[in-house]
């Protein structure tokens, strides 16, 4: 089957697209899935780095998020056929661990992600749990299906599960090109917030407005983000931060949380040794909020608000699935504004 893949890993220069791996086999309790469009994210990038500690069977395929049609269904798959058109939360869990049992997947002894380490969607075929799907209803965008899945179950089990965000609360997200800082905005509005951004640019500032934020602030025309943030807010400061961005910002988010308010993250996209004064945390009374990835039931929330069409993601520009480095060469850069698609099929 056609596919990316990278033989070592590396740098972007590593990913080649190939004509002749192997269709997946898949197990009783799975299903193949013919793929139509993938989606990029940061991550993609790490696993192509390797990290300690990450043993991958070799060559890997990228990639977490997929919309597409099912090819073949397990002997133990019920409710599914092929033909169906579906897309999957990308978090794989086990299932029989503690975690699992309360239905806490993404905490799973085991947690894996389709793409880092096991082969991803950057391909004709891949296999999944059919535990982990979801029905696309007729009619609704393949692109969209494709787009949505890891930020939209990232996005809402950060502000929503362990975020607790409520009507009413000002909500600024640091930065504003990548998929979750977009959709963050997206759902913040909807959820009844008052959203700010701070924005690299005033290109960016204007797309964060266009989702719909209330106020952004350029950083490079306004370098003290934080104390812009601070007046803004009449000197109260805010009730969330959503810091996806790390080193680089960490210090300046907490600053402008109000009392009691949190500091939510997903990542670190310029760092993780980032400094935390510890007399805010206890000062302010300040959370600081980790999430990653999502339940099932986080993703089949988030996904009918989707399906529904209350919330959109933003999708930046549909490559083919051979021009996979050239697109994640552009989201390595910076130069985007939401998803980056793959057309396969
Ligand atoms: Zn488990």
């Amino acid at each position: 089957m056609k596919a990316i893949i990278f033989r070592q890993h590396g740098t972007l220069d590593n990913l080649e697209y190939v004509e002749d791996m192997p269709v997946p086999e898949h197990g009783p309790d799975e299903v193949l899935v013919r793929v139509s469009y993938a989606a990029l994210n940061r991550l993609d990038q790490f696993v192509v780095r390797g990290w300690k500690g990450l043993n991958l069977e070799l060559p890997h395929i990228p990639g977490a998020d997929f919309s597409g049609e099912i090819a073949a269904v397990g002997d133990q798959v019920t409710g599914w056929r092929v033909g169906q058109r579906v897309t999957a939360n990308p978090t794989l869990w086990c299932g029989r661990c503690s975690f699992c049992w309360r239905g806490e997947h993404s905490m799973c002894d085991t947690m894996r992600l389709l793409g880092e380490h096991v082969r991803g969607t950057f391909a004709e075929f891949v296999k999944i749990p059919a535990r982990n799907l979801i029905a696309v209803p007729d009619g609704f965008s393949m692109q969209q299906a494709a787009a949505a899945p890891t930020v939209a179950v990232t996005t809402w089990r950060m502000l929503v599960t362990k975020g607790q965000v409520r009507p009413g609360e000002v909500v600024l997200v640091v930065g504003a090109g990548g998929g979750v800082n977009s959709f963050t905005i997206s759902l913040a509005r909807l959820l009844g917030c008052t959203v700010w951004v701070v924005a690299g640019g005033a290109d960016k500032a204007q797309q964060a407005l266009a989702l719909g934020a209330d106020w952004a602030v350029d950083r490079e025309a306004e370098p003290d983000w934080s104390r812009a943030v601070y007046l803004h807010s009449g000197k109260q400061g805010v009730d969330v931060v959503v810091d996806n961005v790390g080193a680089a910002t960490w210090e300046a988010s907490l600053r402008t949380l109000k009392r009691g308010g949190r500091l939510l993250t997903v990542g670190g996209t310029t760092g993780y040794a980032a400094s935390t004064p510890v007399n805010i945390v206890f000062g302010r009374q300040v959370s600081i909020i980790g999430s990653t990835m999502g339940s099932q039931p986080d993703f089949e929330a988030v996904m009918r608000l989707i399906f529904a069409g209350k919330l959109s993601v933003a999708i930046d520009r549909v490559y083919p699935l051979a021009e996979a480095r050239q697109a994640e060469e552009r989201m390595k850069e910076g130069e985007h504004f939401g998803k980056i698609l793959l057309e396969v099929a």
